[in-house]
């Protein structure tokens, strides 16, 4: 079953294409890699595909739900229940310690925080950072507050992980780590996995590869 349909997408920025009419298939529970040199558009589909963005034309099914026909507030709920988000960068927030900056996304939607809370000390202490949790993100070296976020992305076991250059600003030892670590809790959590890197190293750990070149797909 396909659970993530990207239909004739086009997304963009003035007169620049930065998707062109593409069109692209994730299965339900499955790992891809999308790759492509920077200005590709692979930011610009995963934003789309979580939701975050909206496109000039196309659509996206996921699950049977067509993605651009929610509402703003429609959308916000399905980000929320549906994707996880992790970035190169982590966004934790920097006046918060790091177990409230995973709990946040159960907090938006109303989620009991306990489960979540059992589940990311479990997932904390498999990822080495429960030294971590009280801390705030600034005292954390950067491969720990990219676990943090990680653990935050994973917390309401969201359906789609969606990884936009996750190990770009790791060193070679400590992005191996991540990328079997995402690839690991992705099937734990039968989450769909997509990781853009432009990291041929990264990359050749996912049987599934999406290249794109100027907002076409090239495989
Ligand atoms: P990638 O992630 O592969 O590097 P992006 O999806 O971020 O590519 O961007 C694709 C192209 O669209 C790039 O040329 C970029 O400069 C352009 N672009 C992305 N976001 C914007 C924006 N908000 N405004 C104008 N141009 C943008
Ligand atoms: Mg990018």
């Amino acid at each position: 079953m396909e659970m993530i349909s990207v239909n004739k997408i086009t997304k963009k920025y003035g007169d620049f294409y930065a998707l062109n009419e593409l069109s692209l298939n994730f299965s339900a529970g499955e790992q891809y890699a999308i790759l492509g040199a920077s200005g590709s558009g692979k930011s610009s589909l995963l934003y789309l595909m979580g939701g975050l963005d909206r496109p000039d034309s196309g659509e996206i099914i996921i699950d049977d739900n067509s993605l651009f026909s929610m509402n703003d507030k429609e959308m916000a709920l399905f980000r929320n229940r549906y994707v996880g988000f992790v970035f190169q960068f982590h966004f934790l927030l920097p006046s918060i310690d790091c177990l409230q900056n995973i709990l946040l996304p159960a907090q938006i939607g109303g989620v009991s925080d306990k489960e979540v809370k059992k589940r990311s000390l479990e997932l904390a202490d498999h990822l080495g950072v429960s030294h971590c949790l009280e801390k705030y993100p600034y005292q954390l070296s950067g491969g720990e507050q990219q676990r943090i976020s990680i653990i935050r992305a994973l917390s309401l076991k969201p359906k789609m992980l969606l990884c936009d250059e996750p190990t770009g600003s790791l060193d070679s030892e400590n992005s191996q780590k991540v990328t079997s670590l995402l690839k690991e809790l992705a099937k734990e959590f039968s989450s769909t996995l997509a990781v853009v890197t432009h990291d041929p190293s990264v990359a050749e750990h996912f049987d599934k590869q999406y290249h794109l070149k100027d907002g076409r797909l090239i495989n």
